[in-house]
């Protein structure tokens, strides 16, 4: 299981003086149940790659096949737009039901899902740490980290298998973003896939099995996080800046010192501790 990508381009305004290649020949796999995150300065593609993802861009040139389903086949693509739920940038700016009840039954709703509609709604509010008072209230009256995981679980509540999310911690405070990584991971854990589209490379490195780094619409690298932080810090990405306990892991490497690869800095100081009271047995 899992999303392939093979030689995708994506042209906007296509044969007019403002066209645009946003996507040149990109290729990729994002494995079923993974947490793939994608990260790249400010236009380098990484939200027309995430549209394409759930079709609703669709491909100038190359093919997206999400399991065993091609978005060139019509028949598929309302299957593959259940399969992999797509939460845009600031979402909660979306929201539009009465009641978050209703916000949550909207899209099943729309996929013919009509028994124990209530119990789904509270399911998926219990994912992203609500309860069920929040079932009759307005989703404008809530704050604004509570609209966003509504709006998150307004897309859970199809059951996607991929769920893939533009930005999902921007204009979130450090508080606020940590809660919600906690929530994805959680989710992730559940089993269904997390592809997190960044600029944030700390947060990529820490929580990611993969990462994907995006310049001028094509693939720069892709690899697993300590891959990534080894070919980042001899070959710079624009606009992506190695985090300090990366660039300390790294020059620790150089001098001898090989330990796992940790964003975290007490599992970093914990792996220092391990590796120095390992040499001096
Ligand atoms: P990122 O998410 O990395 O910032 P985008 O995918 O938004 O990158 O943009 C990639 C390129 O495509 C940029 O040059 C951007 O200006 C252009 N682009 C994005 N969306 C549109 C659009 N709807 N119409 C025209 N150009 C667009």
């Amino acid at each position: 299981m899992s999303i392939s990508i093979k030689n995708l381009t994506h042209i906007y305004h296509r044969g007019t003086p403002l066209e645009v290649a946003a996507l040149s020949d990109v290729s990729l796999e994002i494995p079923g149940g993974s947490w793939t995150s994608i990260v790249g300065h400010t236009g380098s593609g990484k939200s027309t790659l995430a549209q394409h993802m759930n079709a609703l861009l669709l491909p100038d040139m190359g093919e997206v096949v999400v399991d065993d389903l091609s978005v060139s086949s019509k028949k598929d693509l309302r299957e593959i737009r259940r399969k992999v739920g797509l939460v845009f940038q600031y979402p909660e700016q979306q929201l539009f039901a009465e009641t978050v009840k209703d916000e949550l039954s909207f899209g099943p709703k729309n996929w013919g899902m009509t028994d124990n509609l209530d119990d789904l709604s509270e399911k998926v509010l219990d994912q992203v740490g609500l309860d069920r008072t929040y079932l009759d209230r307005s989703p404008f009256k809530l704050s604004g980290g509570e609209k966003r995981r509504v709006a998150i679980a307004s897309v859970l509540a199809v059951s996607p298998s991929y769920l893939v999310l533009d930005e999902p911690t921007a204009g979130l405070d450090a508080s606020g973003r940590g809660y919600l990584l906690k929530l994805l991971n959680k989710i992730n854990n559940s089993g269904t896939a997390v592809v997190m589209v960044t600029h944030d490379l700390e947060i990529a490195l820490d929580m990611s099995d993969r990462i994907i780094a995006l310049q001028l619409g094509k693939v720069a690298h892709s690899g697993s996080p300590r891959d990534t932080v080894l070919y980042m810090s001899s070959n710079p990405v624009p606009g992506l800046l190695l985090p300090s306990i990366a660039d300390l892991w790294v020059k620790l490497s150089k001098y001898g010192m090989e330990i796992p690869f940790s964003c975290d800095p007490s599992t970093m100081a914990k792996n220092i501790d391990e590796k120095r009271r390992g040499t001096k047995k």
